[in-house]
């Protein structure tokens, strides 16, 4: 998986438009997935989060996504999972402090914004901390949800 997660950061730019574009579709199923149940789904969502996002990027299901701010580097393969990173360990050679073999998860995301060609570097914004409560939930039911909350549908 480690080799997939270099991958996808090196091509960061059409997958994360990617990644928006499920996200925009899933939001557009909201009537269903209300009337459907939310609860009821997340299993379901997370076992293909986990086929799709798990394979692709390493994603560890912490429910609260944000490789879409770190080009798609997920921060819960940093041993320390810092959501704000990186730390001050990082090697001279962009490897971890922790695991020397594996790239420091935050040089990766920085690598991953520059892939983008935004504007703005989405790495930039302060990310909260983790919400323990959530991890092993779906997090595209959960950015439904949010969308759907800012347009006050919820
Ligand atoms: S060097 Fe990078 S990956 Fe390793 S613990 Fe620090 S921030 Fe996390």
């Amino acid at each position: 998986m480690y080799r997939m997660r270099r991958w996808s950061v090196r091509n960061a730019r059409w997958l994360k438009s990617l990644y928006h574009g499920i996200e925009k579709t899933l939001t557009l199923c909201h009537p269903l997935f209300k009337r459907i149940g939310y609860r009821r789904l997340d299993k379901t969502f997370l076992v293909v989060e986990k086929l799709t996002k798990g394979v692709l990027i390493d994603s560890q299901s912490c429910g609260q996504c944000i490789v879409g701010f770190t080009g798609l580097s997920c921060p819960m393969n940093c041993p320390k999972t810092m959501r704000n990173g990186p730390c001050g360990g990082v090697r001279a050679d962009g490897k971890c402090e922790v695991i020397p073999e594996m790239d420091c998860v935050w040089v990766m995301a920085w690598e991953g914004n520059q892939q983008t060609e935004e504007k703005e570097y989405p790495i930039q914004f302060v990310q909260p901390a983790l919400d323990n409560q959530l991890i092993g939930t779906s997090a595209w039911l959960r950015e439904v949800r949010i969308r759907k909350a800012v347009d006050h549908e919820i």
